[in-house]
């Protein structure tokens, strides 16, 4: 149990990369220094109770110290009451296998919790794999994460059974669920507080890290995630956060809004800490014209311009464009769209609802706002093949020939196959053969596994016969070599 004089309770952000192992190993991986932004709330939810909270970001450390180990930097704070490891995304899986086992080590007496939504998909693999591990926080965590550190600092009146949305272990050790309850609410939403990172270790390095550097801006800026509300209205084929996986996840059946007064509030506190860029995690268009609406007057009467990072889950409308163009800051705004394929059809099989000529035509609006776009390719869905690439690059092109020099940017990545989407769920939809990453363990492995990318077949989860993905990134990597610093490269890492 934690005493007066230690922080009772510790909050890590994992790293992707495994330690840097020498001089050329840094930058060979990415480390996804993003953090879940529900975790900066939960951690102010905690100060604002009563506890005592640290909380670092592995990948943030790694990036500054190659040699940066969490073992060593353990062994030198004292033993917290609690600690909270987030594993969010899967590309997470096998660092936090290694941090409960490392913190189990130099810390015998804490709870040792992990949450997030890849957490909560394998609540009982994850602690049937990890006997380190005490609790797996399901789902909405508002409730749990106070209860669970009033637990561990043995406050009166608490008891972990009566915490919800947790497993814990029966007197076996086997993973028991206890009960659900969602805690997700407008008002809840509203009052949190994501903004204060007082908690954090380098907390400036990180907001570096997190500015999208739109090319408008290379000398680059401060950014922060800021929820804007929760879930998603739409159901894209590879993704983990669609409405099917938010209710199969944590029960939540409809989006959640922040009031516009509560987000834009937020942003003023922001602006006046030197923050010159605000991502939003909900597209705003989705969260509806009324609340759009009331979020840019709320921006309005406050006199606040700041930076957006705005992803637009289908289009941007125009009214969403002109709110852009008159009340944010141009030099620190950037509008990003998804394009997915220049094949309507498997654009349309895997979730964005519209044409070539839609986006071209919205795309030239958002240019001619004077706003930035930044075009997301995904060279490996299927259906996407040596033939459809030749209207990717050539869609991809035409973006960039829309605006001068600054204002477009492209790239192409490869997916993973996520652990709750559609692909995963029903292959045969989308004429998968064969998938490889089913379980945690396997999640695991995939973190463990070589890279760079070989750019093979399969090695991301799922095999989709009769292509050529070395030739297909060969072909993207052509025209990133013909608008250089525009179209990005495919990643390796
Ligand atoms: S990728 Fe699709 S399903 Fe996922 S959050 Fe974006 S719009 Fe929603």
């Amino acid at each position: 149990m934690g005493t007066a004089d230690q922080t009772e309770v510790i909050v890590i952000h994992p790293s992707a990369a495994p330690p840097a192992q020498g001089p050329g190993a840094r930058g060979f991986r990415a480390t996804y220094p993003v953090m879940p932004a529900g975790l900066v709330a939960h951690a102010n939810r905690l100060l604002a109770a009563g506890f005592t909270v640290r909380g670092i970001n592995v990948a943030v450390e790694q990036m500054l110290a190659p040699d940066f180990r969490a073992a060593t930097w353990m062994e030198v704070q004292g033993a917290p009451a609690l600690l909270l490891i987030d594993l969010h995304w899967y590309e997470h899986a096998a660092a936090v296998v290694e941090l409960v086992a490392c913190a189990r080590r130099v810390w015998p007496d804490a709870l040792v919790a992990v949450g997030g939504l890849t957490a909560t998909r394998f609540a009982h693999e994850l602690m049937q794999l990890c006997p380190a591990i005490d609790v797996v926080v399901r789902g909405d965590a508002e409730e749990s994460v106070l209860g669970l550190a009033s637990c561990a600092t043995a406050r009166p009146e608490s008891r972990l059974d009566q915490v919800p949305n947790v497993t814990v272990r029966d007197t076996h050790g086997s993973p028991v669920d206890g009960r659900r309850a969602s805690s997700t609410s407008c008002a809840l939403l509203d009052e949190s507080n994501g903004v204060d990172l007082g908690f954090l270790d380098n907390a400036l390095a990180y907001e570096r890290m997190v500015y999208s550097y739109p090319p408008q801006s290379p000398w680059g800026g401060r950014g922060r995630w800021l929820i804007n509300g929760r879930g998603c209205a739409f159901d894209c084929s590879y993704c983990g956060g669609g409405r099917s996986a938010h209710e199969a996840l944590t029960g939540l059946r409809k989006v959640i809004r922040r009031s516009p007064d509560a987000i834009a509030s937020d942003i003023g506190r922001l602006l006046g800490r030197g923050i010159d860029q605000v991502s939003l995690t909900l597209d705003p268009d989705m969260l509806g014209r009324a609340h759009r609406t009331a979020f840019f007057d709320a921006l309005h009467r406050r006199a606040l311009r700041p930076g957006l990072y705005v992803e637009s889950f289908q289009l941007p409308s125009e009214a969403l464009l002109d709110s852009l163009a008159l009340g944010s800051d141009l030099d620190h705004t950037e509008v990003a769209i998804t394009p997915l394929s220049g094949s309507e059809s498997v654009r349309r099989h895997h979730g964005k609802r519209f044409s070539n000529e839609a986006l071209l035509h919205s795309a030239a609006e958002l240019v001619s706002r004077g706003l930035s776009l930044f075009a997301f390719f995904s060279l490996n869905l299927p259906g996407e093949d040596d033939d459809t690439m030749a209207e990717t690059t050539d869609l991809a092109r035409r973006l960039l020939e829309l605006g001068p020099e600054a204002q477009v940017r492209v790239i192409n990545i490869c997916h993973t196959l996520d652990p709750v989407s559609l692909m995963g769920a029903t292959p045969e939809r989308f004429a998968v053969q064969r998938i490889t990453l089913r379980s945690l363990q396997d999640y695991v492995e995939y973190c463990r596994g070589p890279r760079p990318w070989g750019f093979v077949e399969g090695e991301r989860g799922f095999t989709v016969p009769g292509r050529d993905l070395q030739k297909m990134v060969a072909s993207w990597n052509v025209l990133s070599e013909s608008y250089p610093g525009r179209a990005i490269a495919v990643p390796t890492v």
